[in-house]
């Protein structure tokens, strides 16, 4: 099998597996108990912690894990709100389900919501986001990196910005995509909140993070326990977080080639598909290399999708919460493509397990099915 939906999910890697295992059989205690297994699942989160600061430049203090990217995300806008008098949410309209889900929820409790239209790469305009704030403007929530087309968004910048119109509106930022693809530096940034997930890195599922800058006002939404300093309830996740830090460490350790091999791979089955009739590219040339969005005129992607799972090759369309029912893209359409193009687009996405012939091969194999399907 070529794996080419790594945005989806990343296969464990088995260092990371390796640094897991004594946390699920004899180091299994439970890091609220005082005594020796118990201190020492403690020190194995802190040291996870850690690491996740290091490479995010932030403090380990700012620092909650979650049970992945989407709690991370429920956390901060529910969060928000919950410590403001404010009631307005300003979002871009091709975030994850994992955002627009959660700002439907928080319409239901009587917030309102102003999604920002991208132009047709993905990106969000700066003075569109400001346009968009009111003064009851609680929060603004921008992803770095979209999932399904790998634009690159200027978070950092963005959050200036918006600091600078109102300095009281919070800026959450979805990082689920970005990790790994780009260096972090959150505490020189105006990022308030941004939320990660381990299992696109090579970590383990279930488990994310969340970056609180101190001092802002944020209310929990998990309550129970006294975890993660009052702010996540509930016995953590210890092989899962050991997990996490163990994946973020690899990445820190081999970031630059890790980059220098993705940029390779992308090349190459860009490269190996531009002989292809009609393929247009989705997504932008300075994207992130981990995603490659294209679209071929003619050629439906569910039949494409299904002819290359025949051949032995995972890709997909979307995102993968709506990969099942093929739903058209929301993004693609708030990028305003035509019905017809979103029913054509294809989302490849690579990871450092990704080799050069695995995309020869599969830039191969969308030749064949392309010109067989066009026979037909
Ligand atoms: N945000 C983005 C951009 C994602 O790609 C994903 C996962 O697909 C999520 C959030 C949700 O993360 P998790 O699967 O860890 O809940």
């Amino acid at each position: 099998m070529i794996y080419l939906d790594n945005a989806a999910t990343t296969r464990l890697h088995p260092e990371v597996l390796a640094e897991m295992m004594p946390f699920l059989q004899q180091d299994f205690g439970n890091p609220s108990s005082v005594h020796q297994l118990g201190k020492r699942a403690k020190q194995a989160i802190e040291n996870a912690r850690r690491t996740f600061a290091t490479w995010l430049h932030c403090l380990p203090n700012e620092l909650v894990f979650t049970s992945g990217g989407t709690e991370a995300i429920h956390a901060a806008l529910l969060g928000a709100i919950l410590a403001s008098r404010r009631r307005h949410i300003v979002a871009s309209a091709v975030e994850h389900h994992a955002v627009l889900h959660t700002l439907e929820l928080l319409q239901r409790l009587g917030a309102t919501i102003t999604l920002v239209a991208p132009d047709e790469t993905g990106r969000i305009q700066v003075d569109d986001v400001l346009a968009a704030m009111q003064p009851d403007t609680c929060c603004v929530s921008m992803m770095a990196v979209n999932n399904e087309l790998g634009t690159i968004m200027s978070v950092a910048q963005l959050a200036k910005a918006v600091k600078k119109q109102d300095s009281r509106v919070l800026f959450h930022s979805d990082m689920v995509q970005a990790l790994g693809t780009m260096p972090h530096h959150l505490a020189e940034s105006a990022i308030d909140f941004a939320s990660f997930s381990a299992h696109k890195i090579h970590g383990p599922k279930a488990v994310g993070g969340l970056f609180i800058r101190s001092g802002v006002p944020w209310l929990p939404v998990m309550r129970g326990g006294a975890q993660e300093h009052k702010r996540r309830a509930g016995t953590e996740n210890v092989a899962g977080i050991v997990g996490f830090g163990a994946a973020i460490a690899r990445i820190q350790d081999h970031f630059s080639d890790r980059m220098a091999h993705l940029s390779a791979v992308k090349q190459q089955f860009q490269a190996g598909l531009a002989s292809i009739p009609g393929l247009v590219w989705n997504s932008p040339a300075d994207g992130v290399p981990t995603i490659a969005n294209v679209a071929i005129n003619g050629i439906r992607n569910d039949t494409l999708l299904m002819r290359l799972d025949l051949a032995g090759i995972a890709a997909s369309a979307g995102s993968a919460c709506t990969a099942g029912s093929l739903e058209p893209s929301h993004v693609l359409r708030a990028c305003g493509f035509s019905e017809e193009r979103i029913g054509q687009s294809l989302r490849f996405s690579f990871s450092e397990d990704t080799t050069l012939e695995d995309v020869i091969e599969a830039a191969h194999s969308v030749r064949q099915i392309v010109s067989s399907l066009m026979i037909l």
